[in-house]
């Protein structure tokens, strides 16, 4: 074992199960390990590098801010926190965003901020939230505690109270649920990431906007993996035509770097006064810097192309040998195979494309501007994985 691996596994908490590659350097949508192998990447470090490694145009925003002032602290006023939140607010009509570090703060905010509100405007004792089975909303007590499957909750009990889980398109049970417990609020993901790449149904995620407004509780949707471009459109809430009161984002808009927000609406727009929030990271001026640039070139041209890729990565794997199944929506992608997805994914790796799983499924989070040449390349090493049936590979 290289000296990398070996310090790592001595010295850092073994919480991740890393793959076996020691990535050194990257540019666009190709990583370079350790030993100089090429990698296609299709996971973007988890749907972070929504432009890919060292995108150039990003660099120069950082490199910029960086050689200005790095950090001030929220006591003080800079512009690019200020730019990126009027960008935010001009491309989905909400109203004022909180800036944090990662998505799970994103939701701690958006939680705090549904509790805050329904106490003012519906009650005391309203401050549940209802999330779907199989969601994922974070790995803080408080945000597991959102998280609908149970294999993270194990031995970390007690939990933050004031959750409820829901099976995801069972609208009639959702509907009975929220006449029980009377919450604050719903939190879905529109496409559940971590749960298996699964899309809501449309009339679901319609239903339950429509009666979030007819009873006056909040709908916040958790964009943290399906936002900034992922899903097809900006936020994958617009694939369903529906207006979030809350929205929460991460992992793309950094490009790279730490950042969370959380958007509030019309309703929420004013829930949080001075000193109900904060973080001291939040709103660093060369993350939002960087995520301002990020978000700028997020266009319709962009989005077309990320639907026009889409189409390729289905057209090219439904039906394929081996492939049981693809879902999701844009280049998030689930591909339930006949072989285990761990066994497809270290052959994949092997012959130089990098993919990630979600439960039970390959799962593909390429970069927004994956050259299709790139893609079609390792969708053919996907396709031959695939079809080499159960065989031992070494
Ligand atoms: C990754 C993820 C989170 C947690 O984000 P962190 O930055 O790891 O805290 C929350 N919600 C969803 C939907 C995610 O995919």
């Amino acid at each position: 074992m290289s000296i990398i691996q070996q310090r790592d596994q001595t010295y850092v908490a073994p919480t991740y199960a890393r793959f076996p590659v020691e990535i050194v350097s990257g540019k666009g949508s190709v990583a370079v390990d350790s030993e100089g192998k090429e990698y296609i990447d299709l996971g973007s470090g988890i749907g972070v590098t929504a432009f890919g490694y060292c995108d150039d145009e990003w660099i120069a925003a950082v490199t910029d801010q960086l050689g200005r002032v790095q950090h001030t602290s929220n006591l003080y006023y800079t512009e690019p926190c200020g730019k990126l939140a009027e960008l935010l607010c001009e491309r989905t009509g909400m109203k004022k965003v909180f800036f944090s570090n990662s998505g799970a703060e994103a939701n701690e905010c958006a939680i705090k901020a549904a509790r805050k509100y329904a106490a003012e405007t519906l009650g005391a004792d309203r401050y549940t939230i209802i999330t779907l089975e199989d969601s994922f909303h974070g790995r803080t007590v408080t945000t597991l505690a959102a998280t609908g499957q149970a294999k993270f909750h194990a031995l970390f009990q007690p939990l933050t109270a004031g959750f409820v889980h829901t099976p995801a398109n069972d609208f009639p049970a959702l509907k009975s649920l929220a006449e029980t417990v009377r919450p604050a609020a719903v939190m879905m993901e529109c496409v559940q990431g971590e749960g298996g790449v699964n899309a809501l149904d449309r009339s679901f995620v319609r239903e339950v906007a429509a009666f979030c407004r007819e009873t006056g509780i909040l709908l916040v949707v958790d964009e943290v993996q399906t936002g900034n471009g992922r899903t097809g459109k900006l936020y994958s809430y617009m694939n369903f035509d529906v207006m979030p009161d809350i929205v929460t984002t991460a992992k793309g808009l950094g490009g790279g770097l730490p950042i969370g927000a959380t958007l509030l609406g019309e309703k929420a727009q004013n829930v949080f006064g001075a000193g109900d929030h904060g973080s001291t990271f939040g709103g660093n001026p060369v993350a939002c810097a960087g995520a301002w640039n990020i978000l700028s070139r997020i266009d319709e041209n962009l989005l077309e192309d990320v639907r026009r890729k889409s189409r390729m990565i289905f057209s090219s794997l439904e039906g394929a040998k081996g492939v049981e199944s693809v879902t999701g929506m844009g280049l998030m992608i689930g591909i339930k195979t006949v072989r285990p997805a761990a066994e497809v994914i270290a052959a994949c790796r092997e012959r130089g494309v990098l993919c990630l799983s979600a439960k039970d499924k390959v799962r593909l989070l390429p970069a927004l501007n994956i050259p299709a040449e790139l893609l079609q390349k390792a969708l053919a090493i996907i396709r031959a994985v695939c079809a080499e049936g159960t065989a031992v590979h070494s």
